[in-house]
């Protein structure tokens, strides 16, 4: 496996320090050799995801699987939500969202728990480690963009088993082209890891499936993303983001997703 692997401090002090510490961070984690796709963490926690009830979660769980579209081989149906409780129910959120979001799910299984083996990660992706065993994709409770990580690190899973490394390339040129990419060169922090193809590729399908999902809770993070400075080179704003939606409905017609 090629060395990947990627980490945000948690970062609550002002922006030069924060970006020194990601670049710090980032170096430090650019060789290692493993396999891991990891989320940085961003801005701490945020208990606002979490105000729902578990009661309430599943209800609203409930209503998005009856008014899903019609879906042939949904992608939900390979997830597992290993998480029970409250946080359990935000992650199985997200598979139902990538169900509204886009057809069919012809990818291998996938885990989805609320464990992140590095707790200065947002969210990780483990690949499966053998035939028939399911990746594994994690969220940390508390962040306050639990949707639109969770769908980041399942992008990873589907970037790794779905996608060919062409498609991930064709995407990557057309996110060159974006206001988003001049921030992130401009930064020029991390810039391996941020214009990487997969990790490109895992920003933009959470994008995309916050926005075709039209999702509140999900659209309320993706704002909150691009109004932060610090965070705002990592997303695309709507007009940003529009040639770039573009050319991922093409790779998930290509596949029959779409
Ligand atoms: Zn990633």
């Amino acid at each position: 496996m090629p060395p990947e692997a990627r980490q945000h401090p948690q970062v609550q002090a002002d922006l030069a320090q924060a970006q020194d510490v990601v670049a710090k961070v980032a170096a430090k984690t650019d060789g290692e050799n493993s396999s891991i796709k990891a989320s940085h963490s961003k801005h701490g926690s945020d208990p606002s995801p979490n105000i729902k009830s578990f009661e309430q979660r599943q209800a609203e769980n409930r209503d998005l699987l009856i008014n899903r579209p019609g879906r042939s081989s949904p992608l939900s149906d390979k997830i597992s939500t290993i998480t029970k409780g409250v946080f359990g129910q935000v992650l199985r959120k997200v598979a139902l969202l990538c169900d509204h979001a886009h057809d069919d799910g012809k990818a291998p299984p996938v885990e989805v728990n609320d464990t992140v083996q590095n707790t200065l990660n947002d969210g990780e992706y483990r690949p499966s480690t053998a035939l028939g065993k399911p990746g594994l994709a994690s969220v940390k409770p508390g962040i306050f963009d639990p949707l639109m990580t969770g769908a980041h690190e399942l992008g990873h899973h589907i970037a790794q088993n779905v996608l060919s490394p062409d498609a991930l390339l064709r995407i990557r040129d057309v996110a060159r082209d974006t206001l988003a990419w001049d921030r992130i060169i401009k930064r020029n922090k991390s810039l391996k890891y941020f214009t990487d193809p997969e990790e490109v590729f895992c920003r933009a399908y959470s994008q995309f499936v916050a926005l075709r999902s039209g999702d509140p809770e999900m659209l309320a993070e993706l704002d909150k993303t691009l109004k932060d400075p610090l965070l705002n080179p990592t997303q695309w704003d709507a007009f940003d983001f529009a040639r770039l939606q573009k050319a991922l409905e093409q790779e998930l017609k290509k596949i029959g997703w779409l």
